[in-house]
């Protein structure tokens, strides 16, 4: 049988790649390829850029109440397509069903908070700076913008970015991950019946190539990019040698304290949500459980139970709460990890190794994994995993939480459980992590508020959508003005 092979969108048009290298696109719950996704070439970055670029002059012209009147008409679509974007990303990801309706409403969130654009892109003024001389400035869009996303989200992360820049006056490009290219082509699908003008919004499939493209390309302005920390320093460096505008997201390693006061019964769904969520494939993913003093008896107890209660399976099944990694080379990344956690004298007390779920043999499953006694220099405490696996670290007090946090490599989030709101405020004031969670597991900022971290987590300073991303998609002209 032959694989559907995806196609780029440019200049309002289905077009095949130039390239004659291809990967392979996966259905994760049952190890089966789906689909051919090619790892485009410069010429396809060259012929996007191209197209996106002599947009730019009309739609910059084009008034934003106009622009948004676009994202209106496109929410609404994505309204009416909503569960069939949901079952693609599923098919293609493998989380299950409601975590992918999730992440479709994020997405539609972002379109809505875009919309807000003539309140939040004005700039401002001061008469008198000097006798007769008034001063104002105002923001101007700047060219063409690209984003350049991960595996683990594959409808929401773009559109953290596409609709500021669209609704700001930018044309835009958008690079999905080449491991789940679908999510995307079905979004663009939408975006072609909504009809915004040709070169607007385009989508170039590949990898290395096509992301070495964009970086170089004298006629890109400015690139978001979310992925690994390793990709995230490449990806900020090279803009800073080639002068672009970046934003750069990378990894994570999240703990998640639970102090002696903490109500367990009430946190224990969060936990689980948070550890095993899209199996644990998520930025904001717990990664550290750290029961603080005697509560860590009780405690494992209870969210041992609890994942044991967990079903996994092929996520499109509405019972299922985790699904599969969602390739093959992830699964082998995640059971390597489990492989170092015990010949680092962590003390298994969840196994998910040799997990099975009896109608998908194929599928790339690995059950929840719980380490005790681990280390905060153990490899499993400080590199990020990316999968089910808990590491259990016990401190002695909230210190030694808020060292373990800080001690880490990266800053992406921390959460505190407890019914205290002294040692909620001493954890959210001293922790260094952007992204704070107070008897929260996943403290995932929604569209109107900046989503990021620092340290490795992030390189750059605006962060994801927010009301500050308008400042990346804009330039501030400031004109000083006198009349004789
Ligand atoms: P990745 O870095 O491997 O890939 C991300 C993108 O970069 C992909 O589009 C890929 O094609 C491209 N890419 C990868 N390596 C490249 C290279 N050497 N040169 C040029 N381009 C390259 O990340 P991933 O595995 O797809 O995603 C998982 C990672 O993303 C995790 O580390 C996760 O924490 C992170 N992530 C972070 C956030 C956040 O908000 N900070 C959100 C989601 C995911």
């Amino acid at each position: 049988m032959t694989l559907p092979v995806m196609k780029n969108f440019i200049n309002g048009e289905w077009v095949a790649s130039k390239t004659t290298t291809f990967g392979d696109v996966w259905n994760p719950a049952k190890g089966e390829k789906i689909a051919s996704v090619p790892y485009g070439v410069k010429e396809d970055v060259d012929m996007a850029v191209q197209a996106a670029k002599a947009a730019f002059p009309e739609w910059r012209a084009t008034p934003p109440l106009t622009r948004a009147r676009y994202l209106f008409r496109l929410k609404e679509a994505f309204e009416e397509n909503f569960e069939a974007i949901a079952r693609v990303l599923t098919t293609e990801q493998g989380k299950a069903i409601d975590d992918s309706r999730g992440e479709v409403r994020r997405m539609i969130e972002n379109v809505e908070h875009a919309t807000g654009v003539t309140t939040l892109m004005t700039g401002y003024t001061l008469e008198d700076i000097a006798k007769g001389i008034d001063c104002y400035g105002h923001r101007q869009p700047m060219g063409v913008f690209a984003a350049i996303v991960p595996f683990n989200f594959p409808g929401m992360v773009a559109w953290w970015f596409l609709p500021y820049a669209l609704v700001s006056g930018n044309t835009f490009i958008v690079k999905p991950s080449e491991q789940v290219p679908m999510t995307q082509a079905k979004i663009f699908e939408i975006v072609e019946e909504v009809g915004f003008p040709e070169g607007v919004i385009n989508l170039v499939n590949g990898a290395h190539e096509v992301v070495n493209g964009l970086l170089d390309h004298p006629d890109v302005q400015g690139i978001s990019f979310v992925g690994s920390t390793p990709t995230a320093k490449y990806i900020y460096e090279r803009c800073g040698a080639t002068g672009k505008r970046v934003q750069a997201l990378g990894g994570a390693k999240n703990i998640v304290a639970v102090m002696p006061d903490a109500d367990i019964d009430a946190a224990i769904p969060s936990l689980i949500t948070s550890f095993f969520g899209c199996a644990g494939q998520r930025c904001l993913s717990g990664s550290i459980l750290a029961p603080v003093g005697d509560v860590a008896g009780e405690l494992k107890e209870k969210f041992i139970a609890a994942a044991k209660n967990l079903r996994v399976g092929n996520g499109l099944d509405e019972q299922t709460a985790m699904g599969p990694l969602a390739g093959p080379q992830h699964k082998k990344r995640v059971l390597g990890y489990i492989e170092k956690g015990i010949a680092e004298g962590a003390e298994l007390l969840m196994d998910g190794r040799n997990f099975t779920v009896p109608e998908f043999p194929n599928g790339f499953f690995v059950g929840p994994t719980i380490f005790d006694k681990v280390r905060p220099d153990m490899s499993i405490a400080t590199d990020e995993i990316f999968g089910p696996v808990v590491s259990v670290v016990n401190p002695k007090n909230l210190d030694e939480v808020i060292e373990l946090v800080n001690s880490r490599n990266y800053a992406n989030a921390a959460c505190i459980y407890t019914q205290s709101g002294a040692t909620a405020r001493e954890f959210k004031y001293r922790v260094n992590p952007s992204m704070v969670g107070i008897n929260i597991g996943v403290a995932a900022p929604m569209s109107f508020f900046p989503f990021g971290g620092h340290g490795n987590s992030m390189f750059g300073d605006i962060k994801g959508h927010g009301q500050e991303i308008f400042l990346f998609f804009t330039d501030m002209k400031v004109v000083i003005e006198r009349w004789y």
